[in-house]
């Protein structure tokens, strides 16, 4: 299908404040009309979106793709066709790979062979060289290629100097880092919570400090350096509370919760399955709990997937000897509403917010825009004029996840067997479709 002439009709559309029903005109990858009564020019093709919200593309800040080094488990083509049935038009891909990407070559790699990819690919570089969390990585280069997101993630940078050095030399690139926050001596090798069901299984857990102690060190350098600080895949109430009260005292600090820290909790591990192991660790109900609560009242700015694909060789073997992680791509947008847990006009705007505008913004994709060339806009408000990065999803329509449907290499999701309430019929990438009813075409 050609970018040229593509009309959305008959659905709902989320713009910047308000979602109305509206038809959209898409012609040559760009918005060109938002509205009823559009004049159909010769040669459009049309997309019934009945009974479906048209949003903006998704964005994911916390992408592991494996590629390079690991290409049994994923590949940046499986990762974004996972992300494009997903929803998704970018992800953000974490540094973690080997070589990892603490470079400007190996982020020239990444970049050069995600040209072909179902969705854009924006790489966050590596805080430290190797992410050993000694010698700072060389920022400046990675930033002179477009890299505005910095993070040791999969590790935790403890060093609580090389972290304030680390938000110094940030700030005066005008980049954003990221903390993976875990005190590895508090930790202390924990492959679960710490607990009750920790207890009874005999595995080895971590307490909700591990965490929430990171967050605290981590939002002093904050107020002593001014420099900008987002926090991954936060898993502890208490954790959350601290950075929204940051916020509120008027720090520059943001923080993201995944799909499974809202939808699973840590009794899921009494059948020792490897594939509920997940750094930071599931938690108990009522934690879980705490953090639906959380995000309804707006103290998350954003769900980030922390898609992370293992094959079979790291999760076929026992709990406390498995990788940690689980796939999210494909399925955070209906983990994330049936946490939310409705789909009214202010639960659907809530959910663009979380999953495209806030994390657009946290990753600073516009200002990437003006930096790298190629690079479109993402998280927009659906007006006249923006890129046709797009989302379609029927809000009524349940879906059952099964091993056949997973896209990813890796099948190491525990939501198979499970239903969902939604499914993501259509996405564009710049005005091309990636998914059509609910199918990779590309
Ligand atoms: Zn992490």
């Amino acid at each position: 299908m050609s970018a040229r002439g593509l009309l959305l009709q008959g659905g709902l559309v989320a713009g910047a404040g308000a979602v109305a029903r509206a038809d959209v005109l898409v012609v040559d990858g760009v918005i060109a009309e938002v509205g009823l009564d559009i004049d159909i020019p010769q040669g459009t093709t049309v997309l019934d979106t009945t009974g479906c919200v048209v949003g903006p593309g998704l964005v994911d800040l916390h992408t592991h793709l494996r590629e390079p080094g690991n290409e049994e488990s994923e590949t940046i083509e499986s990762a974004s066709r996972a992300a494009a049935l997903g929803g998704y038009t970018a992800i953000v891909a974490m540094p973690n790979t080997e070589p990892p990407c603490d470079s400007a070559s190996v982020v020239a790699d990444v970049l050069a062979r995600a040209r072909t990819a179902s969705c854009e690919v924006a790489v966050a570089g590596a805080i430290t060289v190797g992410r050993e969390g000694r010698a700072l990585a060389p920022m400046a280069e990675m930033a002179a290629l477009g890299v505005t997101l910095f993070t040791d993630d999969g590790a935790c940078v403890h060093d609580g100097d090389v972290m304030r050095r680390a938000l110094e030399y940030a700030k005066g690139l005008s980049v954003t880092c990221a903390q993976h926050c875990e005190d590895p001596a508090i930790a202390a090798g924990g492959v679960m919570h710490e607990g009750m069901w920790s207890s009874m299984l005999g595995l080895p857990g971590q307490p909700t400090l591990a965490e929430t102690a990171i967050v605290a060190r981590d939002l002093g350098l904050v107020q002593l350096t001014g420099a900008p600080l987002h926090f991954l895949h936060l898993s502890a109430p208490e954790s959350v509370r601290l950075v929204a009260a940051a916020r509120g005292r008027g720090l520059p600090v943001t923080c993201e919760a995944a799909p499974h820290h809202l939808t699973l909790d840590d009794s899921e591990c009494v059948r020792y399955d490897p594939r509920f192991r997940v750094n930071p660790p599931l938690r108990p109900t009522a934690l879980v709990k705490e953090l639906i609560e959380l995000l309804r009242a707006g103290a998350i700015d954003a769900v980030a997937t922390d898609h992370a694909p293992h094959a079979s060789e790291r999760k076929d073997v026992p709990f406390d000897e498995a990788s940690p992680g689980m796939l999210g791509l494909q399925h955070a947008l209906g983990l994330t509403v049936a946490a939310l847990g409705g789909t009214e006009p202010g639960d659907v705007l809530a959910l663009f917010g979380l999953l495209s505008r806030r994390p657009a913004a946290i990753a600073r994709l516009r200002e990437a825009d003006e930096r790298r060339a190629g690079h479109s806009a993402q998280g927009g408000d659906l007006a006249v004029g923006e890129v046709a990065n797009l989302c379609v999803v029927d809000l009524d329509a349940p879906m059952v996840v099964t091993d056949q449907s997973i896209a990813s290499r890796s099948k190491n999701s525990p939501y198979v067997g499970r239903t969902l309430p939604v499914t993501v019929r259509h996405t564009l990438l710049r005005g091309v479709p990636t998914v059509l009813d609910a199918t990779a075409v590309r």
